[in-house]
């Protein structure tokens, strides 16, 4: 039996002090959850929300980590500093990242191995873009994506990490892949972390889907065999509606 994972992406938004207040609203709403609760926030707020949510069942994680573990490298963040921090769990690879900030599937492996090298929990993010939906060459571009991702990862390593299936045409957009195709897709990655690591690693790895998950539809998909769970963009900045989507993974 695979534990659901449902992890917040805050992206851009919250300042210390409001991240404080967020997490005192959420933890005695989501204090009876069955599944994991991750919260990945803006690395100035990391301290802060690992602050607040000591002695709950919310555990912080990050938005991006570097590769490297120190260095000449203005603006980036190791997983050494994220630990010290308090972070448990990394989003890699977010379609953000790739679409503004120049990240490639190398990088993304790149960090992943040092997430690895950290032990922080990471959360690779795939998906494909409305036109290579149109196009037909969803499964194979999530495929590749895995596969260069998880290049030179162990089978012990990769069981622990975490993918996220986010279609890039639903994040942010309110659009939101149906149950099938999410399933359909999630179901697909499983078969390529088979086919490289087999069916043991397949069956334990979890595999989220994101894309406009929200307090309506989260029930729906989390109930699909291959959803695992979700990661949250907009309706992880509301409490009511972010323990909503936690409850739902039971
Ligand atoms: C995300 O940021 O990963 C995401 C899925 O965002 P949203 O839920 O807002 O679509």
């Amino acid at each position: 039996m695979r534990k659901y994972v449902i992890a917040g992406n805050w992206k851009m938004n919250m300042t210390p002090a409001q991240t404080k207040d967020l997490i005192n609203q959420m933890k005695p709403l989501v204090a009876d959850a069955t599944c994991d609760v991750v919260l990945c926030v803006p690395y100035v707020d990391i301290a802060a929300a690992v602050e607040a949510a000591n002695g709950s069942n919310i555990k912080i994680g990050a938005e991006n980590i570097h590769w490297a573990q120190s260095g000449a490298f203005t603006g980036e963040i190791s997983g050494e500093m994220l630990k010290a921090a308090g972070a448990q769990y990394v989003i890699i690879g977010h379609s953000e990242r790739r679409q503004y900030f120049g990240e490639t599937d190398d990088t993304v492996n790149a960090r992943l191995k040092a997430a690895i090298a950290s032990g922080l929990t990471p959360i690779v993010c795939v998906g494909e873009t409305l036109e290579q939906r149109e196009k037909n060459i969803t499964v194979e571009t999530v495929a590749m994506q895995t596969k260069i991702a998880f290049r030179d990862i162990s089978a012990d390593d990769a069981v622990n990490t975490i993918i996220a299936y986010e279609p890039v045409w639903a994040i942010g957009t309110g659009k939101t892949a149906t149950d099938e195709q999410a399933d359909e897709v999630n179901g697909a990655i499983r078969n390529v972390i088979k086919e490289i690591y087999g069916i043991d690693t397949a069956e334990k790895i979890v595999i989220q889907y994101g894309g406009s998950m929200n307090a309506k539809n989260a029930a729906g998909l989390l109930a699909k065999q291959h959803i695992d769970g979700g990661l949250i963009g907009g309706a992880s900045l509301k409490a009511e509606d972010f323990s909503v989507i936690v409850k739902a993974a039971k």
